[in-house]
């Protein structure tokens, strides 16, 4: 330790002389004593570190009486807001799992607030005046959009897999393509999911080709279920095979196995009709006659997390029975907005333009352009020649492991500043308040427009106006 590490450590006082000035001056108002001493503690903490570390920033200077009440209060300050909070998306995913998938409509979020802070007939039948289903909310509403003969919803699409698997074939074989076995986001793997649940998997075929046969010659006494998963994240191109559900139902027909069609990121919309690459519909799926179809709330869906199983009544009456049922049920809130957001769907052109998911899939790109437009010119008309603002043309992605090929022209608004790193740029926007998530690209930090709402806009431009100094 040299001798500035030495007088740097003599000058940082203990907690207590913080403390007193703090009570003297009270910079910030109603702060509980444990968060303020932690806070006090902390902010001492990470300067003894940086002393430590020889932090070539420090000086005496820092160490003053108000410099360092107005770390604490900064540290305090922190300590005292929400660490879940709205964050601006400028990465252009628009179903990005890290930022929480997808946004309800303003009109589903009043719902899951009304319902949420008053007492509601979720489990209470006001016809009979008995207790009733916690699905029935849902239930008929999900039949009247899929087609489906029964619904029922759990916490998520994992869930939903987890439980039809433990009530469809726990202890019994099910029989799925090698071509299906796939990871979805970090841990959610099929075969461990599919051994978690009791049921052994038999994987038929070859990575890249599986026919009726294979499935077939794979049934025996002990098969319980014939699956088909959705390959949500990837895709093979070239020399492929696989057997339309359509003939696995066919196939389950003949031999009396219930046939089960995970679809992951379900949707009840036809993206091709808006120039997306085609995928199944939850509707086109269910009307294969498959026993059984899981999909997820907050994919293509653009509800709440949820995981929908919807399929024929048999099947999903011993699934809701199954006693795990019970740790994955959803909670009040879920099906409140769910509810809302199933609405909408009644009527399609409704549903496109007031889910945000649905309405940033299909977004026009001259609307991109004018919302990049109106950003570069706002930070123009603040005056400041040290940043420079450019428009990009790019691809954002769908995200949330849906179609992984599909490329969606966009435009990014481009920002450098004069004395600082593309690096720094994007720390700064991340920290600030609401943070604003972009990346960085040619030195440039990057702004996606599709995923940025129209009033974020001006949440933008203000950000960089406060982060330029004076000059
Ligand atoms: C995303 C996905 C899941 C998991 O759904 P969650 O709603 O995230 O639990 C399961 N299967 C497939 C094919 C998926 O794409």
């Amino acid at each position: 330790m040299d001798t500035k590490q030495q007088s740097l450590l003599r000058k940082l006082p203990g907690v207590d002389h913080v403390l007193e000035l703090w009570d003297k001056t009270k910079p910030v108002e109603h702060v509980p004593r444990a968060v303020l001493v932690q806070s006090i503690r902390t902010t001492l903490d990470r300067l003894r570190t940086r002393i430590l570390a020889g932090d070539e920033l420090l000086n005496e200077t820092m160490f003053g009486d108000n410099q360092l009440l107005n770390l604490a209060a900064q540290t305090v300050n922190k300590s005292m807001e929400f660490n879940l909070k709205r964050v601006i998306n400028a990465t252009g995913v628009v179903v990005h799992t890290n930022l929480g998938r997808s946004l309800l409509p303003e009109s589903v979020a009043r719902n899951v607030a009304e319902i949420s802070s008053r007492y509601s007939n979720l489990e209470f039948d006001l016809e009979i005046g008995a207790r009733g289903s916690r699905y029935s909310s849902v239930a008929d509403i999900l039949c009247e959009i899929s087609g489906a003969e029964a619904a029922m919803v759990v916490n998520n699409n994992a869930g939903a897999v987890f439980l039809s698997l433990e009530t469809l074939a726990k202890g019994k074989e099910v029989i799925v393509s090698r071509g299906e076995l796939v990871e979805i986001g970090g841990s959610f793997r099929i075969p461990e999911v599919m051994a978690r649940s009791g049921a052994r998997l038999v994987e038929v075929g070859t990575t890249n080709r599986t026919h009726m046969s294979d499935y077939e010659g794979a049934i025996r006494d002990e098969t319980a279920l014939l699956l088909k998963v959705h390959t949500s994240n990837y895709s093979m191109v070239g020399f492929t095979a696989e057997v339309p559900l359509k003939d696995l139902v066919a196939l389950g027909a003949k031999y009396h196995l219930p046939v089960m069609k995970d679809l992951g990121s379900g949707s009840f919309v036809d993206f091709s009709k808006y120039g997306l690459i085609k995928e199944p519909t939850v509707q086109e799926t269910v009307a294969t006659g498959a026993d059984v179809v899981t999909f997820s709330g907050d994919k293509m869906l653009g509800g709440p997390q949820a995981g929908i199983i919807v399929g024929r009544k048999d099947a999903l009456e011993r699934i809701k029975k199954n006693p795990v049922n019970r740790a994955l049920r959803i909670d009040k809130m879920t099906l409140a907005a769910l509810e809302a957001t199933l609405h909408l769907y009644r009527d399609e052109s409704k549903a496109v333009s007031a889910i945000p998911t649905l309405r940033m899939l299909t977004l026009p790109p001259k609307l991109i352009a004018n919302k990049a437009k109106r950003l570069r010119n706002r930070l123009k008309k603040q005056g400041d020649d040290r940043l420079e603002a450019v428009i990009i043309d790019a691809s954002s992605r769908v995200g949330g492991g849906a179609l992984p090929l599909q490329e969606l022209p966009t435009r990014c608004v481009g920002v450098r500043i004069k004395g600082f790193s593309a690096n720094r740029i994007e720390r700064i926007m991340r920290e600030a308040a609401p943070p604003i998530i972009g990346r960085i690209e040619n030195d440039l930090f990057v702004m996606d427009m599709r995923t940025v709402q129209d009033e974020e806009i001006a949440m933008i431009a203000s950000t960089f106006k406060k982060i330029l100094p004076e000059e």
